[in-house]
């Protein structure tokens, strides 16, 4: 049994204000048990929001993105290391809007990944594919080079910490979802793929979560699928009711 799991990615949005007013709110509500929420603040909120956070809120902190050294001269960057200080438990790696306006490279992906679990925490490892390559029938071409360049040398022990999130470029911030049987079919395919490179154990164990204009009108058929674990949420994460009726699905 897969615990579900539904991350507000804010992006750039939420000043410190902002995101203390969101919790404020927020954990005034009460939503499902057995369910894992996180926030992804922008690293201006992090240290904020993790002392506001208390331990009953059932709420956890997560970066959008991180360096993967501990520390040195990189100049504007937040290693793993200073996260984890924060008591941050996710870190979000390989965004499609990091790869695209960021450049950043599946081999320099992969050296995140293994910076967060070095730490302790849990990379939420997105792939996806453009329009484009759907459009031309390499939807699953594209995917399995992403998992195999990010993936392709961790240990099954760390891929224990890692959950994966299935984000078709053409659905973010879009307005328009994958049906839940499009996101279905690549959801099935990404746990056969760490089944056969990793083992079924752990395969039957990692969560995928969807990414791509999720709403409360379709997180309930997105959850109905067998391999759906839960979503990461940008644009419905920024309101509390809209997010709250994403991690309260019927
Ligand atoms: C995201 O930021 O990962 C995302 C899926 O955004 P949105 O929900 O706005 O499409």
């Amino acid at each position: 049994m897969r615990t579900p799991l539904f991350v507000a990615n804010w992006k750039m949005n939420k000043t410190v204000g902002d995101s203390l007013s969101f919790l404020e709110n927020f954990r005034q509500k009460k939503w499902r048990e057995g369910v894992e929420v996180v926030l992804c603040p922008p690293f201006t909120s992090l240290a904020p929001l993790s002392q506001a956070l208390r331990k009953e809120d059932r709420i956890a902190l997560g970066a959008q993105n991180c360096h993967p050294e501990a520390s040195g001269a990189f100049t504007g960057e937040v290693s793993p290391f200073f996260l984890k200080e924060l008591h941050c438990e996710f870190v979000i790696v390989g965004h499609s809007e990091r790869r695209r306006l960021f450049h950043e490279t599946g081999e320099f992906l992969a050296k995140k990944v293994e910076a967060v679990v070095g730490e302790g925490m849990s990379p939420i490892t997105c792939v996806g594919e453009t329009a484009e390559d759907r459009k031309a029938g390499d939807t699953w071409k594209v995917i399995e080079r992403q998992l195999s360049e990010v993936l392709g040398r961790v240990t099954v022990t760390d891929l224990e910490k890692i959950v994966l999130a299935y984000e078709p470029v053409w659905a973010i911030g879009t307005g328009v979802t994958a049906t839940a049987t499009q996101a279905q079919e690549v959801h099935e395919k990404i746990r056969r793929w760490v089944s056969s490179e990793k083992g079924k154990k752990v395969a039957d164990k990692i969560r995928i979560l969807y990414g791509g204009s999720v709403t409360p009108e379709v997180i309930g058929h997105l959850m109905g699928e067998e391999d759906i674990d839960g979503g990461l949420v940008g644009g419905a994460s920024l309101k509390v009711d809209s997010f709250l009726q994403i991690v309260d699905y019927r």
